[in-house]
């Protein structure tokens, strides 16, 4: 049932005492070998850290200020500042899909690979891959934490993992009919993306390729019904299970269980969560229906650490106790603390706005829609936010458009400006198609 029992099903608290009993060696271990961490830690005694609480004296990190530690390279170190191990102990590099701004790039060492290998192996048994199971995995690109971290994971599992890469829609299509696969592994957006180009790739409806299994992440979707359902009918498939992971921290850590009620914590032997308040900073209850930023210490990482990583993260505590007998707290990813948008003074989240939409007129959407900024650090909006919305055309009708716009303003108290656009317009992308987009003759 478990992957790894001992930790799966340990109380919350006792996981708590395990990671602080964890951390002061860590500590020590950043300081002798990291002026970076050294000169951050300075005025820590890492045997003070005793309590949760105690957890306040470690500055958190963002992702700007690993930026800037790492802008600072040379052939010595190309990882910059946050390396913390000689290059020749680094086997492997992944980044960051820098949607905003440089990269960050992280270093693994052999070690560190072999902790990916178990911890992430983890995460997809809770989302239900077993040994006779074949997987389609389709991220295209093995530098992102999707990619060849996934590819091992799976294979640990011992699944039959196909990894199609770079090939194109038509060809990957084809692959997975080929081989039978069972499972596609994929994000929200390029999933159902696949499941819209079958037909004409193939001339096979995706309904008859006999896909059980539906699992995905890298985006926030999979915690909204209407697109789990919009998964589930287009390939008929019996379960879909969203996952949840970062390259800053570890490219998968959250896997949702046969309860699919949200994404358990899968790596608590080698990753420590907080969950804070994004304003106050002060740590919130592990209780379902608190809203918070996950903040993540990796104390495990030996090529680039990171210590109390601010992931801008905001999720909503699903549950804290499950049928599946895991003991982590259950979470849906419900946005980014950067995507935040403010229509006068109301605050909301283009997920939010998703949700809405999606909710009640799923049947007439292709499931795709995105928020329109006139420049890229746009958070304000004096009128209407413009969104585009992609409708079946066999859906069109009349006052649809008023229709959105009025169940949104009723249920979020913002106005948006509903752009119904033919299907296919919003860009589709392999990796993630962001919810949000900026206007192109003002891209800068
Ligand atoms: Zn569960």
């Amino acid at each position: 049932m478990y992957w790894n029992k001992e930790f799966e099903t340990m109380p919350w608290q006792e996981i708590q005492n395990y990671w602080l009993s964890k951390l002061p060696s860590y500590l020590e271990y950043l300081k002798n070998k990291s002026p970076f961490y050294e000169k951050r830690l300075s005025s820590i005694a890492s045997k003070d850290i005793k309590t949760m609480d105690d957890l306040k004296k470690i500055p958190f990190l963002t992702k700007n200020e690993l930026r800037d530690a790492q802008a600072d390279s040379d052939r010595k170190n190309p990882l910059g500042k946050i390396q913390v191990v000689d290059t020749e102990d680094i086997v492997q590099v992944i980044s960051s899909s820098g949607t905003s701004g440089r990269p960050v790039y992280y270093g693994a060492t052999q070690k560190d690979v072999e902790v990916w290998r178990d911890a992430i192996a983890n995460v997809y048994y809770t989302a239900g891959v077993r040994k006779d199971d074949i997987v389609a995995h389709t991220t295209g690109i093995p530098l992102f934490a999707g990619g060849a971290a996934y590819f091992e994971a799976i294979r640990n599992i011992g699944a039959m993992t196909v990894w199609p890469g770079n090939l194109s829609t038509s060809r990957m299509l084809e692959t997975i009919r080929n081989l039978h696969c069972n499972v596609i592994q994929a994000t929200v957006s390029f999933n159902l993306y696949l499941a819209e180009r079958c037909q004409d790739a193939l001339g096979v409806d995706p309904r008859e390729l006999g896909i059980t299994n539906i699992i995905g992440g890298g985006e926030p979707g999979l915690g909204e019904e209407a697109i789990r359902q919009k998964l589930k009918d287009a390939w008929n498939a019996k379960t879909v299970r969203e996952i949840m992971g970062l390259a800053d921290v570890m490219p998968g850590m959250w896997g949702e269980c046969e309860a699919e009620t949200g994404m358990h914590f899968n790596v608590q032997k080698y990753v420590m969560v907080e969950l804070i308040d994004s304003e106050s900073e002060e740590h919130l209850p592990w209780e379902t229906g608190v809203v918070g930023e996950l903040i993540y210490t990796n104390f495990s990482r030996e090529a680039t650490p990171i210590l109390r990583y601010r992931s801008a993260d905001l999720v909503r505590v699903e549950g804290i106790s499950c049928s599946c007998g895991r003991t982590s707290p259950k979470i849906r990813c419900i946005g980014r603390a950067d995507d935040l948008l403010i229509f006068k003074a109301m605050n909301v989240y283009p997920s939010a706005i998703r949700d809405v939409v999606l909710k009640h007129f799923e049947k007439y959407l292709t499931g795709q829609l995105q928020v329109v900024k006139d420049h890229p650090e746009q958070v304000r909006f004096d009128n209407a936010i413009p969104v585009d919305i992609e409708i079946l055309p066999e859906h069109e009708q009349a006052n649809l458009k008023q229709q959105i716009e009025k169940v949104v303003r009723d249920t979020l108290n913002i106005r948006i400006d509903a752009n119904l656009v033919p299907p296919n317009t919003i860009q589709r992308t392999q990796y993630k198609s962001p919810l949000i987009r900026v206007r192109e003759n003002n891209n800068k």
